[in-house]
């Protein structure tokens, strides 16, 4: 079934759980690498019931071969969907390794938690890694990120990588930032923000949005408020993005998705 929209899909497991999976047309498919998340992120309806399980190489493998068996083309993966790869690192290690073996690219996305475990996760064969922050300041990551490691920690740790690095690895790296209205749009939050990444210029900064629902008590800033932080974000000198349209829609975006259907 080849369509032109997102398509997510349960898949189930051996022992009764599952979890989700999402092809986008692009022909990127985003996996879960957990079944619940210990990370419990209060805008995430993935975590909200905390870790069931890690999930088994074979697991991860048998997210692509439903995805092949619904139709989709597959161009590329991203470990970005339900649960923290930092904390189910061999696995993922060992499925990256897989991949590289068979020329289809992966890429990841993580908390950064815990950041000792960071360097490991930078130095596998992926093809990106976007660090989830959300946060200029410590006291907003602790509210966003309550059970992560503290910002300033995780931070120090991907400086040092990042100056082991080339400027073609780093430019794989980036920092994901869920825009919350007056939660992390602030002056302060986004200065902070900005003279991290400036020694930094090959970082992409993904400017990442919540799709709307009613009821929830974290909103988007406005469009103008968002254009705005781009522009000021670019005339500082970051590679700044906004969210892709594929990311907006109702049926994709791994924590983008999840994080339009949580209420808390
Ligand atoms: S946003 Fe990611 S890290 Fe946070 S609870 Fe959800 S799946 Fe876990």
């Amino acid at each position: 079934m080849q369509t032109a929209a997102n398509h997510k899909f349960a898949v189930p497991l051996a022992d009764g759980l599952a979890v989700e999976a999402v092809w986008y047309p692009s022909g990127t498919l985003c996996l879960s690498t957990q079944a619940g998340c210990a990370l419990r992120c209060p805008f995430c309806a993935s975590g909200a019931s905390g870790l069931r399980r890690n999930l088994h190489v074979d697991e991860l493998w048998q997210q692509v071969e439903q995805a092949r068996q619904h139709g989709h083309a597959i161009a590329r993966l991203t470990l970005s969907g339900i649960g923290e790869p930092l904390h189910n690192l061999a696995n993922v290690a060992d499925f990256v390794h897989s991949c590289a073996t068979q020329g289809l690219p992966v890429s990841l996305t993580s908390t950064g938690s815990p950041p000792q475990s960071l360097p490991e996760l930078l130095a596998l064969p992926h093809n990106g890694v976007m660090l989830s922050l959300h946060a200029g300041i410590a006291a907003t990551h602790r509210r966003l990120l309550p059970h992560a490691a503290d910002l300033e920690e995780i931070w120090s740790t991907f400086d040092s990588s990042l100056t082991t690095l080339s400027r073609r690895s780093r430019r794989k790296l980036g920092i994901n930032y869920l825009l919350l209205a007056g939660v992390n749009d602030g002056a302060v939050e986004i200065d902070t923000l900005t003279r991290r990444l400036q020694p930094w210029p090959e970082l992409t900064l993904h400017l990442l949005t919540l799709n709307p629902v009613p009821g929830t008590p974290w909103q988007s800033p406005s469009p103008a408020t968002i254009d705005a932080l781009h522009r000021q974000l670019s005339a500082a000198g970051i590679n700044v993005r906004r969210a892709n349209r594929w990311r907006q829609q109702l049926e994709g975006g791994c924590g983008t998705l999840v994080a339009s259907q949580r209420t808390t």
